[in-house]
């Protein structure tokens, strides 16, 4: 783990003006034009990138394309793209210090989480997708005798990435990781409030021995730089995750210029159900607590809808409003801080617009609902729970992506399924009950790509991350991911 000493020491780097990271080189932008990197921590500009444009996307995929068909890394051996990926893995972990400072001075989060979810996990993702590559084999088919049918796993050719800025590193890595690992060159487009640990991410691919071109990273606003890469001729595929609306529109994009494969992970107002009869409240009123309020409810699994069993309603409150009151809000560069800064002014007002329309609406607020620690200048929000929470609200429907919890009230099963069902997404839930037919029946019932029983959230790389329904679709993380950005060849010869 990190120490106070060294974050202490590491927050104070001088950052100063980035530039774009095309064909091995670091590079102006096009236009010269920039945008300031203001830090939620204090409200203060630490740093600068290139305000990439459609020029600047056009040069890095020429440069992905020309380092694919060189064949450099797409032709190369698994075992020489597993070497050099182990090496990537080897050199984010040597700077996890480093990255997990600059990422949470980027976006606020608080670096206890920032610093296994972001430098530890994306090494632990390099890693795996480089030991698991020179373990796919290509197939052959079961055609008759006077026949050879085989089946070749082959790179798909340039890759586009956008991701968004609560994990800019661990989300780029579930899909940079695979992505390289199956031979193909990626144009990563990251977050404009988040994006220097990804331009550092390439610097460090580039010491570790990915060919020029390989890897290229091209900063700036989304509806710029994102949708030149989405509407790019010669870019074969987008894995994204983000929002909903910006998923439709890279939707529209491929289908307004040449069909590029478009996977999407999006948002989720998952339910967190608790029966009456759960192992034990206390703890699960804690992991509650964490599963929607760490950092700052910028979790895509966030379980922001929590649906209680009446008999065990009152005891739960309290259970939860003991947990969620004890959560230390502060400094996300402070070890003892609970819960870091919101990751912009921008997200600040909006989770405050939620808190506003569900009192009109008539939720009643149970804590929370302002904003704290105005007086450093950054953005921090006290957790908040409101409960009498319906079906009609927007809080029962919309995703926040903020510290806001919404309790509902259920009797039967059969209710707390027909609410947890009722939103258009489906990416995360939870269960809790010590009855085992209950878990499994609640696991077949409810329409999400994760159902968690007696626990909020842990995952693992070895198991899929993903949506049904408005959540999206295409998964990340796993040996799942890889079918993504691997094309299937048949060759059919006869005998
Ligand atoms: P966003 O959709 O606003 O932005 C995501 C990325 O898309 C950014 O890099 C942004 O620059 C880019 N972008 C914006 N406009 C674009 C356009 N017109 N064309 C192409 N790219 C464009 O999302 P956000 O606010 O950065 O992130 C929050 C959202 O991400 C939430 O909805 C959250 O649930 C979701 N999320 C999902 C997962 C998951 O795994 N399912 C994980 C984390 C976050």
């Amino acid at each position: 783990m990190i120490s106070q000493n060294a974050i202490d020491a590491l927050r104070k780097t001088e950052i100063g003006a980035q530039r774009l990271f095309i064909d091995g080189l670091q590079l102006d932008g096009m236009s010269g034009a920039s945008l300031m990197v203001t830090s939620p921590i204090d409200g203060r500009p630490f740093a600068s990138i290139v305000d990439g444009n459609a020029a600047d996307i056009d040069r890095a995929v020429r440069s992905a394309r020309k380092a694919f068909e060189n064949g450099s890394w797409s032709s190369s051996t698994p075992a020489f793209r597993k070497k050099v990926l182990t090496k990537l893995a080897e050199l984010v972990e040597k700077h996890a210090d480093e990255l997990a400072v600059l990422g949470v001075r980027d976006n606020g989060t608080e670096i206890g989480m920032a610093y296994k979810a972001e430098p530890l996990s994306a090494a632990g993702t390099i890693r795996y997708y480089a030991e698991a590559i020179d373990k796919i084999y290509g197939e052959i088919a079961p055609t008759a005798d006077n026949v050879l049918g085989l089946i070749h796993k082959e790179p798909l050719g340039v890759v586009g990435v956008i991701v968004p800025w609560n994990f800019p590193l661990m989300i780029g890595a579930w899909k940079i990781a695979p992505a390289l690992a199956a031979g193909n060159c990626v144009v990563v487009k990251p977050p404009e409030i988040a994006s220097l640990t990804l331009l550092r991410l390439a610097e460090l691919a580039s010491e570790a021995g990915l060919p020029a071109g390989v890897l290229n990273v091209v900063t700036g606003r989304g509806a710029v730089t994102g949708e030149a890469l989405g509407l790019h001729m010669d870019v074969d595929a987008i894995a994204f995750t983000g929002s909903g609306p910006v998923g439709r529109r890279l939707l529209e994009y491929s289908a307004r210029s040449n069909l590029k494969r478009v996977f999407l992970e999006l948002g989720g107002k998952s339910p967190n159900i608790v029966f009456a009869d759960a192992p034990d409240l206390k703890q699960a009123a804690v992991v509650s607590a964490n599963g929607i309020f760490r950092n700052s409810g910028q979790v895509c699994v966030a379980g922001s809808r929590l649906l209680l069993q009446a008999s065990v309603y009152d005891r739960f409150m309290d259970e939860l409003l003991s947990a969620t009151t004890r959560l230390k809000v502060g400094d996300p560069l402070d070890l003892s801080s609970d819960i870091g800064a919101v990751s912009s002014a921008g997200q600040l007002d909006k989770n405050l617009g939620f808190v506003e329309r569900a009192q009109a609406e008539g939720a009643r607020l149970v804590t929370g609902g302002e904003r704290l620690l105005a007086e450093t200048g950054g953005s921090y929000m006290a957790p908040t729970i409101f409960e009498n929470v319906t079906q009609e609200m927007q809080l029962a429907r919309e995703e926040v992506f903020g510290p806001v919890l919404g309790v509902m009230r259920f009797e039967t099963e059969e209710e707390a399924v027909r609410l947890a069902n009722s939103t258009v997404y489906g990416l995360a839930s939870a269960v809790w009950t010590a009855n085992l037919s209950t878990a499994h029946r609640m696991v077949r019932a409810i329409n999400a790509g994760v159902v968690h029983v007696n626990t909020y959230g842990g995952a693992d790389i070895t198991v899929p991350l993903g949506g049904v329904k408005q959540s999206g679709f295409g998964r990340d993380k796993s040996l799942h991911a890889l079918d993504k950005y691997l094309d299937l060849k048949t060759a059919w010869i006869a005998l």
